[in-house]
């Protein structure tokens, strides 16, 4: 058996970021809001925006920060009530807990994304809505903002794992009320921690960017579209002046310095993301007992990692699969059947108890997970692939003749 892929080393960071850092160590303007204008991280902020289709962007310390603030820039009072998909990670839930809201979840289908029939039925219950497009996956947004606009509810996309992702020729993050993303290593740009929040929404900006820790009058180093002064922005800003908290979650420079250089690469990484997916994933279906679940028609994906579902498998032939490929050197994360897996809505312990999510549940006991970083070739592919095909051989032969069918 060939060697399986190392898929937790990261893609190198681009050589021009060594120049920015260098000259920030030189100088020690870690700050952000030190120097009196064109600090990276306000550089990072006007070419986001650009780059995505947006007015506004602020950079902070994570996607989780970005949801928070999110929340809290929408003047949710205390305990709104705010949908999120049952499937996502636990920093979601935990973002609105930390806003002082109420996450109320809501079923997820065997596609991973969110179960229109549930959504409708819970949507009269809240204040506010917050997509998780959970891997990627992205839920049907027609279907999300029509029945949002015409209850006046405000979306939230956690386009965390989104970053390149589009709907209907439109950049996913850009279609809610806000966006936020990631750039945590296992995201499409990597600084190892940090995010960005975007949105077109002035008075929103501002309160997002002075809760975020612009005190005084730092929020002047704030600016509109292609770094122009922005009298609405401006407006807002004096509207909220000493009237809000400051969170202090901005991002450092340094964040900034290795965020930027990789910007001009994202168009390559989701070409390739998507190529390597859609070859695994053809190799996948030739077997009867794995189904990769189609994007929507409006949907281009951005993946940097595989997901799919088990057919026809007791829970015994699937940790049975799960093990031989592991043993191949392939990690399958089943996100059901691992002890306290963070996706798992039955471990987000902290909300109390919750009602049940059948299909959810049913889906997260057949669904998997194996990375697969844009950076791999197409032997690795295969190696990946192979690996997967064998296990599969190996699960369902023994499983088959112990329960005798
Ligand atoms: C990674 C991720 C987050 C959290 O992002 P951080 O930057 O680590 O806070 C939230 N939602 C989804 C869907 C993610 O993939």
């Amino acid at each position: 058996m060939r060697q399986a892929p190392d898929v937790h080393q990261a893609e190198p960071i681009p050589a021009a970021a060594r120049e920015a850092i260098e000259a920030l160590l030189q100088s020690g303007d870690l700050f952000r809001y030190t120097a009196p204008q064109d600090a990276p991280v306000a550089l990072l902020e006007s070419e986001f925006a650009a780059m995505i289709g947006t007015k506004y962007a602020l950079a902070v310390s994570s996607c989780s920060a970005a949801l928070f603030l999110s929340l809290k820039a929408l003047g949710l009072p205390r305990d709104a009530r705010v949908l999120i998909p049952a499937f996502t990670f636990a920093a979601v839930p935990s973002s609105i807990v930390h806003a002082d809201c109420v996450p109320v979840l809501c079923e997820v289908g065997a596609d991973y994304r969110i179960d229109l029939a549930d959504f409708h039925a819970k949507l009269p219950g809240v204040q506010a809505v917050m997509i998780s497009h959970m891997r990627g996956h992205t839920s049907d947004m027609d279907a999300i903002m029509a029945a949002c606009d015409a209850a006046g509810i405000p979306v939230i996309e956690d386009a965390a794992h989104s970053l390149g992702t589009t709907w209907g020729g439109r950049n996913i993050g850009t279609i809610g009320r806000v966006g936020c993303f990631s750039f945590q290593s296992y995201k499409m740009i990597n600084a190892g921690e940090g995010g960005i929040l975007i949105s077109d929404d002035a008075d929103l900006v501002a309160r997002a960017v002075i809760m975020s820790g612009a005190y005084e009058h730092n929020w002047k180093k704030h600016k509109g579209p292609r770094g122009q002064n922005d009298p609405e922005l401006a407006l807002a800003f004096a509207r909220w002046q000493n009237r809000l908290p400051l969170y202090n979650l901005r991002m450092s420079n340094l964040s900034a310095a290795v965020i930027r250089p990789q910007l001009p690469e994202l168009a390559r990484r989701v070409r390739d993301g998507l190529a390597n997916h859609d070859y695994v994933a053809a190799r996948l279906m030739t077997c009867p007992h794995i189904d990769v679940p189609a994007p929507l028609a409006p949907e281009r994906r951005a993946p940097d990692s595989i997901q799919f579902n088990l057919v026809g498998l007791s829970d015994e032939a699937v940790q049975a699969f799960a093990e031989a490929a592991k043993a191949m050197g392939v990690t399958v994360q089943v996100f059901g059947l691992s002890t306290d897996n963070a996706r798992a809505f039955w471990n987000w312990q902290f909300l109390g108890d919750q009602p049940d999510l059948p299909r959810t549940r049913a889906m997260l006991m057949r669904a998997c997970d194996v990375r697969l970083p844009v950076r791999l070739t197409r032997d690795e592919l295969d190696t990946i692939a192979d690996i997967l095909l064998d296990a599969m051989d190996q699960a369902m032969g023994p499983a088959a003749r112990a329960y005798g069918t």
